[in-house]
């Protein structure tokens, strides 16, 4: 399996290739710029090594400790940190529980400080995020997915070699 350095080598090889591609098939440079943002996102710090203690996880600096508990949930490699599509799913869902806590604490302290400017509900503010951009969003979606796929690919591929070099051997 490829080392962190290398899956690093394989997201910076693979970016400009990813936004070229996204430009010209979007002809926009703002959604192209949310996908490479996405892609970058994912492949250096929110992929799917994020269940052990790897560089992806190292990267979270302070907060890499919300990451503990997924680590515990889930075995390195598994199909649900690894899969394709699940992954990013259940680390989105994951990290979207730690910041509406967070998001909560906030308006439960704002409120009891009784601050004039009130916390509006983090599901409004999503939805207004989303109705006033959801192509934005979809292309960071597509990016985030894509950056934890050429990890997973990668994982694979590097397995697979492993594999037939040891096979040759014998
Ligand atoms: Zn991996």
């Amino acid at each position: 399996m490829p080392s962190g350095r290398t899956h690093d080598q394989i997201t910076f090889l693979c970016l400009p290739w990813v936004g070229l591609v996204s430009l010209m098939l979007t002809f926009n440079l703002g959604l192209s710029l949310c996908l490479c943002g996405g892609f970058l996102f994912s492949g250096l710090m929110f992929g799917p090594d994020l269940d052990i203690y790897s560089k992806q996880y190292q990267r979270w600096g302070l907060f890499r400790f919300i990451w503990l508990p997924y680590q515990k949930a889930f075995s390195h490699r598994s199909w649900l940190s690894h899969g394709p599509v699940i992954g990013t799913v259940l680390r989105l869902l994951y990290l979207g529980g730690w910041l509406g806590l967070v998001w909560l604490m906030c308006a439960v302290i704002s409120q009891m400080a009784n601050l004039s400017h009130q916390m509006p509900p983090l599901m409004t503010t999503l939805e207004q995020l989303w109705t006033q951009s959801p192509d934005a969003y979809l292309a960071l979606l597509v990016g985030l997915e894509m950056g934890a796929m050429s990890h997973s690919i990668s994982d694979a591929v590097g397995s697979g070699r492993k594999a037939f070099l040891k096979r040759r051997k014998r």
